[in-house]
């Protein structure tokens, strides 16, 4: 397809946490490869920053190359630190690997060391790699908390050394994380965390009569950023009107604004998803129907004595999320009984971060899962993810809140109606 060119092209470096499909846990993954991929079309210079986590299969990046070796601050010491350039879904991306416990384990998030200093180190990393490269993109666009700290070390620290053309966007997907973090902590990237704990800067405003020793990472990156976005022009009203960022995001209002997300239709296409058994678009869905009766079949939904006719037109409710209380647990929960009772069938393809509520998930599990009807998959699998939002009929999105929500917007790009649990039965 013809590349669009914008009149002015820029070079836009994100620094995030997460990346799909190499590093994702849920939709800041999802976002930032489909904006990057959107802004490349567009004719911009695009790379993506993230941490080298062990976890990451080296087989899904192409051209994987080590470019600088540097050294980066923590805490007192100077660590070496690798950086490697790859491609991922076309995409090029900057892997920050330090020679430290950071970024170890068999998970994106959750690993034995500690989180907050983790990625203070990146955020200041990615910035020293900038200045040791000489790299200056025209935006530095940070995500989430974990890159909370980036725009004060760029304006109290960088801009004095050698980085002056950057100007930093913050995009906040989900208000919920705010990256708490003491002033010691702080100072473990070498910024003094004392001079931030004032309430126009980074003092968390939570913590009454204002305890200057906690502060909040994504209060900081919203005072420090050149421009805040959020994921939805709704998300922009709600967190004004309520909520404890509201004061902040009021003294800062003309710099926020509320773009609703997108998908990245290249990653979300069912015309040539090389996850489903079978392709299938708009005008012409018989393939959707093979993927429903691929997976029933997969699932033991369907046995192998049913006819396919007779299994398709038993209705398929797919929930697929990450299971922690935003997303409405109970209500899922509640919907498993009234699919079964309505007599539907229903896969939850679902992590739980909670022990608790994996425990929880897992008694459900043993009820389930040898009967007629219900599957629920305790895990993380974006194969999977694909081939459910093909299969389903309904995808259920019963979240008490949603700054977005992209399950809705994929489901709906794969053919599937999507409905909160009240649709599911009007009684409700
Ligand atoms: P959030 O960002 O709050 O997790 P979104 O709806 O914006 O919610 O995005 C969730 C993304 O993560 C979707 O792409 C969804 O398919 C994916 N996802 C969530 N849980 C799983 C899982 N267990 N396995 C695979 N993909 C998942």
């Amino acid at each position: 397809s013809e590349v669009k060119k914008d009149s002015k092209l820029m070079h836009i470096i994100h620094v995030t946490a997460e990346m799909a499909p190499i590093a994702k846990v849920g939709g800041l993954g999802d976002v930032v490869t489909g904006l990057a991929r959107a802004c490349l079309s567009r004719g911009h210079r695009v790379d993506i920053m993230l941490p080298f986590y062990e976890c990451i299969q080296r087989e899904q990046i192409d051209d994987l190359t080590l470019i600088t070796t540097y050294n980066s601050y923590h805490d007192g010491k100077w660590i070496p630190t690798h950086a490697y350039s790859g491609t991922v879904s076309g995409i090029p991306v900057i892997f920050i690997e330090p020679s430290h416990q950071f970024f170890k384990g068999q998970h994106v998030y959750g690993g034995s060391y500690n989180e907050l200093e983790a990625y203070l180190f990146f955020s200041r990393a990615c910035l020293e790699w900038m200045q040791v490269t000489g790299t200056q993109p025209d935006i530095i666009h940070v995500h989430e908390w974990q890159t909370g700290a980036l725009p004060l070390l760029y304006w109290d620290m960088y801009h004095y050394l050698s980085l002056q053309k950057p100007r930093i966007v913050l995009t906040i997907h989900n208000m919920e994380h705010y990256g708490e973090c003491r002033q010691e902590q702080l100072n473990m990237c070498g910024l003094d965390g004392s001079l931030y704990a004032t309430f126009d800067k980074a003092v968390d405003d939570r913590t009454v009569g204002h305890n200057p020793e906690r502060l909040s990472l994504l209060k900081g990156g919203i005072v420090y950023s050149n421009a805040v976005v959020t994921v939805s022009p709704t998300y922009l009203k709600e967190t004004l009107c309520s909520g404890w960022l509201s004061n902040t995001l009021i003294r800062h209002r003309d710099k926020y604004v509320g773009i609703v997300n997108g998908i990245d239709t290249a990653m979300w296409n069912p015309s040539i998803d090389v996850f489903l058994p079978s392709k299938f678009h708009a005008q012409n869905s018989e393939g959707k129907k093979l993927c429903k009766y691929y997976v029933q079949r997969g699932l033991g939904l369907a046995s192998r004595n049913h006819v396919p006719d007779t299994a398709l037109k038993v209705p398929l409710v797919v929930c697929i999320t990450r299971l922690v209380a935003q997303k409405g647990l109970h209500l899922i929960i509640h919907a498993i009984k009234q699919v079964e009772e309505l007599g539907g069938q229903m896969v939850i393809l679902g992590k739980a971060p909670d022990s608790r509520v994996e425990s929880e998930f897992e008694g459900l599990v043993n009820l389930h899962n040898q009967g007629p009807s219900i599957r629920i998959l305790l895990m993380y699998s974006e194969e999977l993810s694909h081939l459910l939002y093909a299969a389903a009929d309904f995808i259920l999105v019963p979240s008490m809140y949603e700054p977005c929500g992209l399950a809705q917007m994929i489901g709906m790009r794969y053919g599937a109606v999507c409905t909160s649990i009240g649709q599911l039965n009007p009684t409700i």
